[in-house]
Protein backbone atom coordinates (compact mmCIF):
# COMPACT_ATOMS: atom_id res chain seq x y z
CA UNK A 1 0.00 0.00 0.00
CA UNK A 2 1.14 3.65 -0.84
CA UNK A 3 2.24 5.19 2.25
CA UNK A 4 1.93 8.41 3.97
CA UNK A 5 4.75 9.68 5.92
CA UNK A 6 3.32 9.69 9.51
CA UNK A 7 2.34 6.31 8.38
CA UNK A 8 6.02 5.02 7.68
CA UNK A 9 6.90 6.05 10.97
CA UNK A 10 3.81 4.40 12.57
CA UNK A 11 5.06 1.29 10.98
CA UNK A 12 8.61 1.43 11.81
CA UNK A 13 7.08 2.14 15.47
CA UNK A 14 5.10 -0.87 15.33
CA UNK A 15 7.71 -2.93 14.37
CA UNK A 16 11.42 -1.41 15.93
CA UNK A 17 9.47 0.04 18.77
CA UNK A 18 12.88 0.46 21.03
CA UNK A 19 15.07 0.82 18.18
CA UNK A 20 16.83 4.58 18.35
CA UNK A 21 15.32 6.77 15.35
CA UNK A 22 17.21 9.93 16.27
CA UNK A 23 19.98 10.53 17.41
CA UNK A 24 21.29 14.23 18.85
CA UNK A 25 24.23 14.87 20.57
CA UNK A 26 23.71 13.34 24.46
CA UNK A 27 19.91 12.37 23.91
CA UNK A 28 18.13 9.26 21.67
CA UNK A 29 14.52 9.17 20.65
CA UNK A 30 12.97 5.55 20.01
CA UNK A 31 10.76 5.20 17.03
CA UNK A 32 8.02 4.61 19.31
CA UNK A 33 9.04 7.98 21.14
CA UNK A 34 9.04 9.61 17.75
CA UNK A 35 5.79 8.96 16.63
CA UNK A 36 4.42 9.85 20.12
CA UNK A 37 6.19 13.08 20.09
CA UNK A 38 4.74 13.73 16.86
CA UNK A 39 1.53 12.60 17.36
CA UNK A 40 1.34 15.52 20.67
CA UNK A 41 2.26 17.94 17.99
CA UNK A 42 0.06 17.42 15.51
CA UNK A 43 -2.54 17.71 18.57
CA UNK A 44 -1.09 21.24 19.20
CA UNK A 45 -0.69 21.86 15.38
CA UNK A 46 -5.24 21.07 15.61
CA UNK A 47 -5.57 22.97 18.89
CA UNK A 48 -3.91 26.24 17.09
CA UNK A 49 -6.31 25.47 13.65
CA UNK A 50 -4.50 23.66 11.34
CA UNK A 51 -6.76 21.80 9.36
CA UNK A 52 -5.92 19.35 6.33
CA UNK A 53 -4.49 21.57 3.24
CA UNK A 54 -3.11 24.51 5.51
CA UNK A 55 0.58 25.63 4.57
CA UNK A 56 2.90 25.44 7.85
CA UNK A 57 6.56 27.25 6.90
CA UNK A 58 9.29 26.05 9.19
CA UNK A 59 12.19 27.79 9.48
CA UNK A 60 14.28 25.84 11.60
CA UNK A 61 18.21 23.98 11.74
CA UNK A 62 18.36 20.90 11.97
CA UNK A 63 16.92 20.08 15.82
CA UNK A 64 14.84 17.32 16.74
CA UNK A 65 11.98 19.25 16.99
CA UNK A 66 12.25 20.12 13.42
CA UNK A 67 11.88 15.95 12.76
CA UNK A 68 9.05 15.30 15.27
CA UNK A 69 6.78 18.31 14.07
CA UNK A 70 7.67 17.33 9.98
CA UNK A 71 5.84 14.21 10.83
CA UNK A 72 2.70 15.80 13.09
CA UNK A 73 2.12 18.27 9.88
CA UNK A 74 1.83 15.41 7.79
CA UNK A 75 -0.44 13.58 10.52
CA UNK A 76 -2.88 16.31 10.44
CA UNK A 77 -2.76 16.37 6.79
CA UNK A 78 -1.61 19.78 6.12
CA UNK A 79 1.47 20.73 3.57
CA UNK A 80 4.71 22.02 5.34
CA UNK A 81 6.65 24.42 3.61
CA UNK A 82 10.64 23.94 4.89
CA UNK A 83 12.12 27.13 4.38
CA UNK A 84 16.14 27.96 3.78
CA UNK A 85 17.53 29.33 6.69
CA UNK A 86 20.12 30.80 5.27
CA UNK A 87 17.12 33.02 3.46
CA UNK A 88 17.24 37.35 4.31
CA UNK A 89 14.33 39.09 4.10
CA UNK A 90 13.60 39.31 0.88
CA UNK A 91 13.67 35.93 0.76
CA UNK A 92 11.69 34.71 3.60
CA UNK A 93 8.84 37.34 2.38
CA UNK A 94 8.78 35.77 -1.17
CA UNK A 95 8.64 32.38 0.46
CA UNK A 96 5.61 32.88 2.97
CA UNK A 97 3.72 35.13 0.60
CA UNK A 98 4.22 32.64 -2.37
CA UNK A 99 3.39 29.75 -0.39
CA UNK A 100 -0.21 30.99 1.30
CA UNK A 101 1.44 30.42 4.67
CA UNK A 102 -1.37 30.11 7.52
CA UNK A 103 1.26 29.17 10.17
CA UNK A 104 5.43 29.69 10.65
CA UNK A 105 7.02 27.99 12.72
CA UNK A 106 10.43 29.66 13.22
CA UNK A 107 13.41 30.01 15.57
CA UNK A 108 14.04 33.42 17.49
CA UNK A 109 17.95 33.59 16.46
CA UNK A 110 20.62 31.24 15.12
CA UNK A 111 23.96 31.63 13.83
CA UNK A 112 23.66 35.55 14.14
CA UNK A 113 20.44 35.45 12.01
CA UNK A 114 17.38 36.86 13.94
CA UNK A 115 14.56 35.81 12.80
CA UNK A 116 11.91 37.53 14.58
CA UNK A 117 13.78 41.08 13.41
CA UNK A 118 13.38 39.88 10.03
CA UNK A 119 9.20 39.11 10.21
CA UNK A 120 9.33 42.61 12.04
CA UNK A 121 10.59 44.33 8.97
CA UNK A 122 8.61 42.32 6.78
CA UNK A 123 5.34 42.07 8.12
CA UNK A 124 5.37 45.22 10.76
CA UNK A 125 2.63 44.04 13.70
CA UNK A 126 2.95 40.74 13.43
CA UNK A 127 2.52 39.88 16.86
CA UNK A 128 -0.87 41.07 17.11
CA UNK A 129 -2.66 40.75 13.84
CA UNK A 130 -0.44 38.20 11.88
CA UNK A 131 1.00 38.74 9.06
CA UNK A 132 -0.63 41.74 8.58
CA UNK A 133 -1.10 43.89 5.53
CA UNK A 134 1.38 42.04 3.81
CA UNK A 135 1.55 38.77 4.57
CA UNK A 136 -2.51 38.26 5.35
CA UNK A 137 -2.71 34.85 5.42
CA UNK A 138 -0.68 34.17 7.46
CA UNK A 139 -2.49 34.18 11.16
CA UNK A 140 0.22 32.65 13.46
CA UNK A 141 4.06 32.60 14.50
CA UNK A 142 5.08 29.59 16.84
CA UNK A 143 9.04 29.98 17.77
CA UNK A 144 11.46 27.54 18.99
CA UNK A 145 14.26 28.85 20.87
CA UNK A 146 17.22 26.29 21.06
CA UNK A 147 17.42 27.30 24.96
CA UNK A 148 14.30 26.59 26.22
CA UNK A 149 13.26 29.32 27.29
CA UNK A 150 8.94 30.73 26.28
CA UNK A 151 8.45 32.99 23.43
CA UNK A 152 10.88 36.15 23.78
CA UNK A 153 8.16 38.02 22.60
CA UNK A 154 4.62 38.76 24.06
CA UNK A 155 2.30 37.61 21.59
CA UNK A 156 4.85 35.17 19.82
CA UNK A 157 3.08 31.26 20.63
CA UNK A 158 6.35 29.11 22.07
CA UNK A 159 7.09 25.94 20.61
CA UNK A 160 5.93 24.41 23.96
CA UNK A 161 2.35 25.30 23.33
CA UNK A 162 1.96 22.53 20.76
CA UNK A 163 2.85 19.56 23.08
CA UNK A 164 -0.38 18.33 23.78
CA UNK A 165 -1.61 15.51 25.31
CA UNK A 166 -2.42 13.04 22.19
CA UNK A 167 -6.04 12.43 23.38
CA UNK A 168 -6.61 15.98 22.11
CA UNK A 169 -5.86 14.36 18.25
CA UNK A 170 -8.64 14.15 16.30
CA UNK A 171 -7.22 11.40 12.96
CA UNK A 172 -7.58 13.22 9.52
CA UNK A 173 -8.30 10.84 6.89
CA UNK A 174 -4.62 11.75 4.71
CA UNK A 175 -4.68 10.13 1.01
CA UNK A 176 -0.73 9.14 0.07
CA UNK A 177 -1.64 11.31 -2.85
CA UNK A 178 -2.26 14.69 -0.90
CA UNK A 179 0.66 16.99 -1.09
CA UNK A 180 2.67 16.59 1.93
CA UNK A 181 5.38 19.41 1.41
CA UNK A 182 6.25 22.72 -0.41
CA UNK A 183 10.09 22.47 -1.19
CA UNK A 184 12.01 24.88 -2.48
CA UNK A 185 14.22 24.37 -5.35
CA UNK A 186 18.07 25.48 -4.49
CA UNK A 187 17.73 28.29 -6.80
CA UNK A 188 21.15 27.56 -8.47
CA UNK A 189 19.75 29.41 -11.70
CA UNK A 190 17.59 31.78 -10.76
CA UNK A 191 14.74 32.31 -7.49
CA UNK A 192 13.52 29.37 -5.90
CA UNK A 193 10.37 27.49 -7.55
CA UNK A 194 8.17 25.93 -5.10
CA UNK A 195 8.06 21.95 -5.77
CA UNK A 196 4.71 20.28 -4.74
CA UNK A 197 5.71 16.74 -3.23
CA UNK A 198 3.04 13.95 -2.10
CA UNK A 199 2.64 11.75 0.78
CA UNK A 200 3.98 8.73 -1.34
CA UNK A 201 6.07 10.26 -3.98
CA UNK A 202 8.37 10.88 -0.83
CA UNK A 203 8.19 7.71 0.91
CA UNK A 204 8.58 5.77 -1.82
CA UNK A 205 11.49 7.41 -3.23
CA UNK A 206 13.22 7.00 0.14
CA UNK A 207 12.05 3.32 0.31
CA UNK A 208 13.56 3.27 -3.14
CA UNK A 209 17.09 4.86 -1.89
CA UNK A 210 17.18 2.43 1.19
CA UNK A 211 16.46 0.02 -1.31
CA UNK A 212 19.36 0.78 -4.37
CA UNK A 213 21.76 1.68 -1.15
CA UNK A 214 21.43 -2.16 0.02
CA UNK A 215 20.84 -1.22 3.86
CA UNK A 216 21.00 -3.36 6.36
CA UNK A 217 18.59 -2.95 9.42
CA UNK A 218 19.74 -0.44 11.92
CA UNK A 219 21.70 1.83 9.38
CA UNK A 220 23.20 4.98 11.36
CA UNK A 221 23.55 8.21 8.71
CA UNK A 222 25.12 11.14 10.01
CA UNK A 223 24.40 14.46 7.87
CA UNK A 224 24.78 18.15 8.29
CA UNK A 225 22.36 18.66 4.83
CA UNK A 226 19.51 20.90 6.08
CA UNK A 227 16.50 19.15 6.25
CA UNK A 228 14.70 21.50 4.10
CA UNK A 229 16.56 20.04 0.88
CA UNK A 230 15.68 16.75 -0.17
CA UNK A 231 19.08 15.70 -0.27
CA UNK A 232 19.12 15.24 3.62
CA UNK A 233 15.55 15.30 4.25
CA UNK A 234 14.60 12.03 1.50
CA UNK A 235 17.73 10.14 1.96
CA UNK A 236 18.32 10.40 5.34
CA UNK A 237 14.85 11.15 7.51
CA UNK A 238 13.35 9.54 5.68
CA UNK A 239 14.93 6.76 4.22
CA UNK A 240 16.07 5.22 7.52
CA UNK A 241 12.29 3.86 9.37
CA UNK A 242 12.38 1.34 6.52
CA UNK A 243 14.96 -0.65 8.54
CA UNK A 244 14.72 0.58 11.80
CA UNK A 245 17.45 2.86 11.36
CA UNK A 246 18.63 6.28 13.00
CA UNK A 247 19.46 9.67 11.67
CA UNK A 248 22.61 11.38 13.47
CA UNK A 249 21.72 15.54 12.16
CA UNK A 250 24.26 17.76 12.64
CA UNK A 251 23.68 21.74 13.05
CA UNK A 252 25.91 22.76 11.23
CA UNK A 253 29.01 21.51 9.25
CA UNK A 254 32.26 20.69 10.42
CA UNK A 255 34.61 18.35 9.53
CA UNK A 256 35.62 17.15 13.17
CA UNK A 257 32.47 17.83 14.91
CA UNK A 258 30.97 15.08 12.06
CA UNK A 259 33.92 12.45 12.73
CA UNK A 260 33.98 13.06 16.17
CA UNK A 261 30.07 12.18 16.31
CA UNK A 262 30.78 9.10 14.15
CA UNK A 263 33.29 7.87 16.39
CA UNK A 264 30.78 8.20 19.67
CA UNK A 265 27.83 7.43 18.04
CA UNK A 266 29.00 4.87 15.78
CA UNK A 267 27.48 6.14 12.87
CA UNK A 268 27.71 3.60 9.89
CA UNK A 269 26.60 6.05 7.10
CA UNK A 270 26.47 9.60 5.69
CA UNK A 271 25.32 11.65 3.09
CA UNK A 272 27.97 14.46 1.62
CA UNK A 273 28.56 16.72 -0.88
CA UNK A 274 31.97 17.62 -2.34
CA UNK A 275 33.12 20.25 -0.02
CA UNK A 276 32.12 18.05 2.89
CA UNK A 277 33.75 15.51 1.47
CA UNK A 278 37.18 17.63 0.91
CA UNK A 279 36.97 18.95 4.68
CA UNK A 280 36.17 15.26 5.84
CA UNK A 281 38.87 13.87 4.35
CA UNK A 282 41.35 16.18 5.36
CA UNK A 283 40.53 16.45 9.02
CA UNK A 284 40.81 13.04 9.03
CA UNK A 285 44.39 13.19 7.93
CA UNK A 286 45.45 15.83 10.62
CA UNK A 287 43.84 13.54 13.95
CA UNK A 288 43.32 9.86 14.30
CA UNK A 289 39.40 8.94 14.90
CA UNK A 290 38.37 5.36 15.22
CA UNK A 291 35.96 5.00 12.38
CA UNK A 292 35.64 1.59 12.54
CA UNK A 293 31.62 1.76 12.61
CA UNK A 294 31.89 3.62 9.38
CA UNK A 295 31.14 1.82 6.30
CA UNK A 296 29.54 4.23 3.93
CA UNK A 297 28.75 7.56 2.04
CA UNK A 298 26.28 8.67 -0.35
CA UNK A 299 28.47 11.41 -2.48
CA UNK A 300 26.85 13.35 -4.39
CA UNK A 301 25.19 17.09 -4.95
CA UNK A 302 27.93 18.30 -6.73
CA UNK A 303 30.97 17.84 -9.32
CA UNK A 304 33.62 16.61 -7.52
CA UNK A 305 37.52 16.01 -8.19
CA UNK A 306 38.67 12.64 -9.30
CA UNK A 307 41.42 12.79 -6.71
CA UNK A 308 38.27 12.76 -3.86
CA UNK A 309 36.72 9.46 -4.44
CA UNK A 310 39.79 7.13 -3.88
CA UNK A 311 40.22 9.29 -1.08
CA UNK A 312 37.15 8.59 0.58
CA UNK A 313 38.37 4.93 0.48
CA UNK A 314 41.63 5.12 1.50
CA UNK A 315 41.77 7.95 3.65
CA UNK A 316 38.27 7.39 5.13
CA UNK A 317 38.34 3.43 5.43
CA UNK A 318 34.76 3.12 3.64
CA UNK A 319 33.90 0.26 2.39
CA UNK A 320 31.18 1.71 0.02
CA UNK A 321 30.53 4.83 -1.97
CA UNK A 322 27.71 5.16 -3.85
CA UNK A 323 27.16 8.41 -6.01
CA UNK A 324 23.29 9.65 -7.93
CA UNK A 325 21.71 12.02 -9.83
CA UNK A 326 18.20 14.06 -8.98
CA UNK A 327 16.46 17.00 -8.20
CA UNK A 328 14.15 18.45 -5.89
CA UNK A 329 11.39 18.04 -8.54
CA UNK A 330 12.08 14.60 -8.72
CA UNK A 331 11.84 14.24 -4.81
CA UNK A 332 15.73 13.61 -4.37
CA UNK A 333 17.95 11.12 -6.13
CA UNK A 334 16.57 8.92 -8.95
CA UNK A 335 19.44 7.35 -9.91
CA UNK A 336 22.52 5.69 -7.56
CA UNK A 337 25.52 3.74 -8.53
CA UNK A 338 25.55 0.20 -7.34
CA UNK A 339 26.76 0.06 -3.74
CA UNK A 340 29.56 -2.84 -5.02
CA UNK A 341 30.11 -0.84 -8.17
CA UNK A 342 34.06 -0.40 -8.87
CA UNK A 343 35.47 3.28 -8.35
CA UNK A 344 35.22 3.93 -12.26
CA UNK A 345 31.52 4.19 -12.18
CA UNK A 346 31.84 7.23 -9.29
CA UNK A 347 34.64 8.81 -11.73
CA UNK A 348 32.66 8.55 -14.56
CA UNK A 349 28.83 8.12 -14.03
CA UNK A 350 26.00 9.42 -11.98
CA UNK A 351 24.74 6.41 -11.48
CA UNK A 352 22.62 3.90 -12.42
CA UNK A 353 18.28 4.58 -13.65
CA UNK A 354 16.89 2.20 -10.96
CA UNK A 355 13.78 -0.22 -10.58
CA UNK A 356 13.26 0.55 -7.00
CA UNK A 357 11.59 -2.16 -4.70
CA UNK A 358 12.12 -5.72 -4.02
CA UNK A 359 10.60 -7.67 -7.52
CA UNK A 360 7.16 -8.93 -6.40
CA UNK A 361 6.46 -5.56 -4.33
CA UNK A 362 3.72 -4.18 -7.09
CA UNK A 363 3.35 -1.06 -5.02
CA UNK A 364 6.97 -0.20 -4.57
CA UNK A 365 8.33 -2.28 -7.52
CA UNK A 366 7.93 0.08 -10.64
CA UNK A 367 10.27 2.63 -11.70
CA UNK A 368 9.80 5.64 -9.89
CA UNK A 369 11.06 7.81 -12.57
CA UNK A 370 11.88 6.97 -16.17
CA UNK A 371 14.41 9.46 -17.87
CA UNK A 372 15.07 9.84 -21.77
CA UNK A 373 17.16 12.65 -23.17
CA UNK A 374 16.30 15.00 -25.81
CA UNK A 375 16.96 17.55 -28.51
CA UNK A 376 17.11 21.02 -26.09
CA UNK A 377 16.45 22.66 -29.39
CA UNK A 378 13.88 20.84 -31.01
CA UNK A 379 12.44 18.19 -28.29
CA UNK A 380 13.16 15.47 -30.69
CA UNK A 381 14.11 11.84 -28.83
CA UNK A 382 17.76 11.13 -29.12
CA UNK A 383 19.41 7.31 -29.10
CA UNK A 384 21.22 5.90 -26.28
CA UNK A 385 24.44 7.27 -25.49
CA UNK A 386 23.90 10.65 -27.18
CA UNK A 387 24.19 14.11 -24.85
CA UNK A 388 21.28 16.40 -24.76
CA UNK A 389 18.57 17.38 -22.30
CA UNK A 390 17.35 14.76 -19.66
CA UNK A 391 13.63 14.42 -19.00
CA UNK A 392 11.61 12.90 -16.44
CA UNK A 393 8.80 11.36 -16.15
CA UNK A 394 7.03 8.78 -13.84
CA UNK A 395 5.22 8.66 -10.14
CA UNK A 396 8.48 10.36 -8.67
CA UNK A 397 8.09 13.38 -10.98
CA UNK A 398 6.33 16.07 -8.94
CA UNK A 399 3.25 17.76 -10.27
CA UNK A 400 4.08 20.88 -10.83
CA UNK A 401 5.40 24.18 -8.75
CA UNK A 402 2.36 25.88 -6.40
CA UNK A 403 1.32 28.46 -7.62
CA UNK A 404 3.16 28.34 -10.49
CA UNK A 405 1.01 27.83 -13.41
CA UNK A 406 3.05 29.51 -16.01
CA UNK A 407 6.61 27.83 -14.72
CA UNK A 408 4.58 24.50 -14.46
CA UNK A 409 3.65 24.49 -17.94
CA UNK A 410 6.84 25.65 -19.53
CA UNK A 411 8.45 22.72 -17.50
CA UNK A 412 7.27 19.90 -19.26
CA UNK A 413 6.78 19.02 -22.67
CA UNK A 414 3.79 18.46 -24.41
CA UNK A 415 3.18 14.80 -23.52
CA UNK A 416 4.41 15.27 -20.12
CA UNK A 417 7.96 15.12 -19.33
CA UNK A 418 9.36 17.14 -17.06
CA UNK A 419 12.49 19.42 -18.80
CA UNK A 420 15.35 19.10 -16.07
CA UNK A 421 17.39 21.63 -17.55
CA UNK A 422 20.21 19.28 -17.39
CA UNK A 423 22.87 18.07 -19.82
CA UNK A 424 23.73 14.36 -19.88
CA UNK A 425 23.58 10.87 -21.76
CA UNK A 426 22.66 7.52 -20.84
CA UNK A 427 24.76 4.99 -21.44
CA UNK A 428 23.67 1.35 -22.90
CA UNK A 429 24.07 -0.11 -19.32
CA UNK A 430 21.32 2.28 -18.26
CA UNK A 431 24.13 4.25 -16.28
CA UNK A 432 23.51 8.50 -16.63
CA UNK A 433 26.52 10.46 -17.41
CA UNK A 434 25.01 14.13 -15.49
CA UNK A 435 27.32 16.91 -18.04
CA UNK A 436 26.14 20.20 -17.00
CA UNK A 437 23.22 22.33 -17.17
CA UNK A 438 21.50 23.31 -20.31
CA UNK A 439 21.90 27.08 -19.32
CA UNK A 440 25.74 26.84 -18.36
CA UNK A 441 26.70 25.69 -22.10
CA UNK A 442 27.79 28.31 -24.44
CA UNK A 443 29.22 29.12 -27.56
CA UNK A 444 32.78 30.73 -27.80
CA UNK A 445 33.30 31.09 -31.87
CA UNK A 446 30.19 28.98 -32.72
CA UNK A 447 31.47 26.11 -30.91
CA UNK A 448 29.79 24.77 -28.46
CA UNK A 449 31.55 24.73 -24.49
CA UNK A 450 30.16 22.48 -21.43
CA UNK A 451 31.80 24.31 -18.66
CA UNK A 452 32.13 21.10 -16.62
CA UNK A 453 34.73 19.86 -18.87
CA UNK A 454 36.84 22.42 -18.26
CA UNK A 455 36.14 22.53 -14.67
CA UNK A 456 36.58 19.06 -14.46
CA UNK A 457 40.15 19.19 -15.82
CA UNK A 458 41.00 22.00 -13.37
CA UNK A 459 40.24 20.02 -10.05
CA UNK A 460 42.24 17.53 -11.40
CA UNK A 461 45.21 19.62 -10.29
CA UNK A 462 45.96 19.04 -6.39
CA UNK A 463 46.54 22.96 -6.14
CA UNK A 464 42.94 23.38 -7.24
CA UNK A 465 39.85 22.43 -5.26
CA UNK A 466 36.88 24.34 -6.84
CA UNK A 467 36.71 25.42 -10.28
CA UNK A 468 33.50 27.35 -11.62
CA UNK A 469 33.27 28.40 -15.31
CA UNK A 470 30.89 30.90 -16.94
CA UNK A 471 30.45 32.49 -19.88
CA UNK A 472 30.98 36.33 -20.58
CA UNK A 473 29.70 38.04 -23.21
CA UNK A 474 31.66 39.23 -26.03
CA UNK A 475 31.87 41.02 -28.95
CA UNK A 476 33.98 38.82 -31.32
CA UNK A 477 33.63 35.40 -30.04
CA UNK A 478 29.90 35.66 -28.99
CA UNK A 479 30.76 34.32 -25.73
CA UNK A 480 34.03 33.94 -24.25
CA UNK A 481 34.82 31.88 -20.79
CA UNK A 482 35.54 32.91 -16.99
CA UNK A 483 37.18 30.26 -14.44
CA UNK A 484 37.00 31.19 -10.96
CA UNK A 485 39.40 28.77 -9.25
CA UNK A 486 39.65 28.21 -5.38
CA UNK A 487 43.07 26.85 -4.15
CA UNK A 488 43.26 24.08 -2.50
CA UNK A 489 44.45 24.38 1.64
CA UNK A 490 48.29 25.97 1.58
CA UNK A 491 48.35 26.64 -2.19
CA UNK A 492 48.84 29.87 -4.17
CA UNK A 493 47.54 29.92 -8.34
CA UNK A 494 49.13 31.47 -11.12
CA UNK A 495 46.33 32.04 -13.05
CA UNK A 496 48.76 32.40 -16.46
CA UNK A 497 50.11 28.69 -15.73
CA UNK A 498 46.37 27.74 -15.21
CA UNK A 499 45.39 28.80 -18.50
CA UNK A 500 48.57 27.67 -19.98
CA UNK A 501 47.83 24.64 -18.81
CA UNK A 502 44.05 24.28 -20.21
CA UNK A 503 45.81 25.13 -23.08
CA UNK A 504 47.90 22.12 -23.88
CA UNK A 505 45.35 19.55 -23.05
CA UNK A 506 41.86 21.46 -24.66
CA UNK A 507 40.59 22.68 -27.96
CA UNK A 508 41.37 26.84 -28.17
CA UNK A 509 37.39 27.62 -27.64
CA UNK A 510 37.43 26.10 -24.44
CA UNK A 511 40.41 27.91 -23.05
CA UNK A 512 38.75 30.61 -20.58
CA UNK A 513 40.17 34.06 -21.36
CA UNK A 514 40.41 34.37 -17.57
CA UNK A 515 41.32 32.33 -14.46
CA UNK A 516 40.22 34.42 -11.38
CA UNK A 517 41.19 32.92 -7.76
CA UNK A 518 38.89 33.49 -5.42
CA UNK A 519 38.27 32.40 -2.20
CA UNK A 520 35.43 29.73 -1.20
CA UNK A 521 33.87 32.16 1.02
CA UNK A 522 33.52 34.38 -1.64
CA UNK A 523 31.51 32.07 -4.25
CA UNK A 524 27.60 32.97 -3.67
CA UNK A 525 26.55 28.97 -3.03
CA UNK A 526 22.99 27.39 -2.65
CA UNK A 527 21.99 25.53 0.85
CA UNK A 528 22.82 21.95 -1.78
CA UNK A 529 26.35 23.41 -1.78
CA UNK A 530 26.45 24.59 -5.36
CA UNK A 531 27.53 27.69 -7.11
CA UNK A 532 24.85 30.10 -7.92
CA UNK A 533 25.99 30.14 -11.23
CA UNK A 534 24.16 33.28 -12.58
CA UNK A 535 25.61 35.43 -10.02
CA UNK A 536 28.79 33.99 -10.70
CA UNK A 537 28.11 35.42 -14.51
CA UNK A 538 27.39 38.98 -13.18
CA UNK A 539 30.38 39.08 -11.28
CA UNK A 540 32.86 37.94 -14.03
CA UNK A 541 31.16 40.65 -16.00
CA UNK A 542 31.73 43.30 -13.86
CA UNK A 543 35.51 42.26 -13.56
CA UNK A 544 36.18 41.34 -17.24
CA UNK A 545 33.53 43.67 -19.21
P1 LIG B 1 17.00 25.86 -9.12
O1 LIG B 1 16.13 24.83 -9.74
O2 LIG B 1 16.26 26.76 -8.20
O3 LIG B 1 17.85 26.57 -10.08
P2 LIG B 1 18.66 23.65 -8.25
O4 LIG B 1 18.32 23.04 -9.57
O5 LIG B 1 20.11 23.70 -7.88
O6 LIG B 1 18.03 25.11 -8.13
P3 LIG B 1 17.99 21.37 -6.63
O7 LIG B 1 16.69 20.74 -6.95
O8 LIG B 1 18.44 21.38 -5.23
O9 LIG B 1 17.91 22.88 -7.10
O10 LIG B 1 19.16 20.70 -7.44
C1 LIG B 1 18.97 19.86 -8.55
C2 LIG B 1 20.10 20.03 -9.53
O11 LIG B 1 21.34 19.66 -8.93
C3 LIG B 1 20.01 19.15 -10.73
O12 LIG B 1 19.14 19.70 -11.70
C4 LIG B 1 21.46 19.07 -11.21
O13 LIG B 1 21.79 20.17 -12.05
C5 LIG B 1 22.26 19.20 -9.92
N1 LIG B 1 22.80 17.90 -9.50
C6 LIG B 1 22.10 16.86 -9.04
N2 LIG B 1 22.89 15.82 -8.75
C7 LIG B 1 24.13 16.21 -9.05
C8 LIG B 1 25.42 15.58 -9.00
N3 LIG B 1 25.56 14.34 -8.55
N4 LIG B 1 26.48 16.30 -9.40
C9 LIG B 1 26.34 17.56 -9.84
N5 LIG B 1 25.17 18.21 -9.92
C10 LIG B 1 24.08 17.55 -9.53
MG1 LIG C 1 16.52 23.07 -10.66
Amino acid sequence: TPLTLHGALDRAASEFPSRPALIADARTWTYAELAFWSRRLAAGLQRLGVTAGDKVAVAMANYPEFVALKYAIARAGAVAVPMNILNRQEEMRYVLEQSDAKLLVTMDAFRGSDYLRMLDAIAPGWETVGGGETLPKLDRVVVFSAEGEAAPRPHATPFAALDRDESEFRDVAVQPDWDCDILYTSGTTGSPKGVQLAHDMLTRTAFGSAYARAFEAGRRIVFSLPLYHVFGYVEGMLSVPFVGGAIIPQLRFDAHTTLSAIERLAATDALLIPAMSLAIVDAARERDYDLSSWRSALASGGRAPERLWADLFSVLGLEEVTTGYGMTETTASTTVTRPNDPIERLLTTNGRLRDVGPAGDPDMGDRLVDYRVIDPADGALLPPGETGELVARGPGVTRGYYNKPAETAAAFTHDGWLRTGDLGRIDADGYLVLLGRTKESYRCGGEQVLPSEVEDLLTSRADVAQAHVVPVADERMGEIGVAFVVASAGATLDPRELRDFVAARLARFKVPSRVIPILQDDIPTTASGRARKFLLVDLATQMVG
